[in-house]
């Protein structure tokens, strides 16, 4: 037997539907706010992430399926949707749009990761970005839809963890300020942090090894060395999310995996879930369209899982599917018989009805039964090319038609129910 490959999942049509409901949630929410679709391909130039995501990041080095097209390029199944979104962004001149372009998305992404619950290798995002904006209610605007989503699916236990990182300039000199803390503490430590400190010291403090973990809680804090008018942008969101009522915790240890942030840095977490906690985060990247080869423009965006919201959100009801009516053709070997049932079951759709024909040929019985398992209102049995009984499901009443007297006749039934 084959079988799907490890860390993917088929979404079969009892999941289909929550999935949906999803997408309504974020069309709805994003759409309100002036948000509007993007859909981006499924692979880019692996060149794309290696400068938009950053060459030091855990995604570029060890998770992305790159692969040699034939033709001597490298592409990479997109790990993520901002580099995309903004490489588009870019291609299509979008600067020249009145400001602030804003975007949502809702696609499916590849990391070559271990899986595990809620941690899949295709997993779908759906995600909102808005370029040309730098002000902080635009941060806080987004947190709020991204709340707003989360709180419209039901995702129990939401938490939101805030910090800033500044400008890149505030971080050289932080860094070097962590990096010659770190060496001072180099002996206590995990393997991997030391070899790290060069690369990227920040991540010391995703460790979860004690002995980093003790050495992290007395190092500098980049949020206690920001910039004024960083320190400024800050506070109103602060203010901003405050005032929406909004919780957040302040998290002057939030890094999340991608080099390209600037500013506000936030992430929702889920206490439903368990090690994979992250439902969706964010932050703002405003040089990241520059690195790209743009023109500098100030970025904001987030992403948030799908399969996390629906594993943190409680079973939804979801509306049951209406069947108005089933046709079935008396004589399975009566080439007129199908051709009217084909037309009855045609016509019925285009009159707004929701109907099935049978296709298996069951007995007249069996299609009875078949029909209630559907949940049909009603039954056209076609005899010929011109008559027809129509069995009313609920009642059990039988009348006899003209196949043309069928439509009208469910029609004013379902109107009446
Ligand atoms: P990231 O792009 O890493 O910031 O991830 C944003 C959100 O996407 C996370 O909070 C998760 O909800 C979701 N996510 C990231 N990676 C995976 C994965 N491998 N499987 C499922 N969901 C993921």
């Amino acid at each position: 037997m084959i079988q799907a490959p490890k860390g993917t999942y088929d979404v079969l049509p009892p999941d289909a539907a929550r999935r949906e409901l999803l997408l309504g949630h974020a069309a709805r929410i994003l759409g309100a706010a002036g948000y509007e679709r993007i859909e981006t391909p499924a692979f880019e130039a692996t060149e794309l992430f290696a400068r938009g995501v950053g060459e030091a990041t855990d995604i570029v080095q060890k998770e992305m399926y790159s692969f040699d097209d034939g033709g001597g390029r490298s592409l990479t199944l997109r790990p993520e949707g901002t580099a995309p979104v903004c490489r588009a962004y870019i291609e299509h001149g979008m600067h020249k749009l009145p400001p602030p372009v804003k975007l949502w998305y809702l696609s499916s992404f590849f990391r070559a990761e271990n899986p595990q619950k809620g941690r899949y290798r295709q997993f779908w995002q759906v995600g909102a970005e808005v370029i040309g904006a730098d002000g902080p209610e635009t941060d806080a605007e987004l947190i709020v839809l991204l709340a707003e989503l989360l709180e419209a699916m039901g995702v129990k236990g939401t938490r939101l963890r805030l910090a800033s990182l500044g400008t890149p300039e505030t971080r050289v000199e932080y860094r070097q300020e962590l990096t010659a803390y770190l060496r001072a503490h180099e002996s206590e430590l995990s393997e991997e942090v030391r070899a790290r400190i060069d690369l990227n010291p920040m991540r010391a403090f995703d460790a979860s090894d004690a002995g980093t973990r003790r050495v992290m809680e007395a190092a500098p804090k980049l949020l206690e060395r920001l910039a004024p008018d960083d320190a400024e942008h800050f506070a109103t969101v602060r203010a901003l999310l405050d005032a929406a009522g909004v919780a957040y915790e302040l998290d002057p240890t939030l890094v999340r995996g991608l080099d390209y942030y600037t500013r506000t840095l936030f992430e929702f977490t889920s206490d439903a879930l368990g090690a994979q906690s992250g439902v969706g985060g964010g932050g703002r990247y405003d040089r990241l369209i520059e690195q790209l080869g743009g023109q500098r423009t100030a970025g904001i965006g987030w992403a948030a899982g799908l399969e996390r919201i629906l594993l943190a959100a409680p079973e939804q009801p979801v509306m049951s599917r209406v069947v108005d009516l089933l046709v079935v053709g008396g004589d399975r070997d009566s080439r007129p018989v199908a051709l009217a049932a084909f037309e009855v079951a045609r016509e019925a759709r285009r009159a707004g009805l929701a109907a099935q024909l049978e296709l298996t040929g069951r007995s007249l019985k069996s299609a009875l039964k078949h029909a209630d398992r559907l949940g049909a209102r009603y039954v056209a049995i076609v005899h010929d090319g011109e008559h027809a009984s129509l069995k009313d499901m609920e009642s059990g009443e039988q009348k006899e038609l003209t196949t043309a007297a069928v439509i009208p006749e469910v029609l004013r039934g379902s109107r009446l129910t």
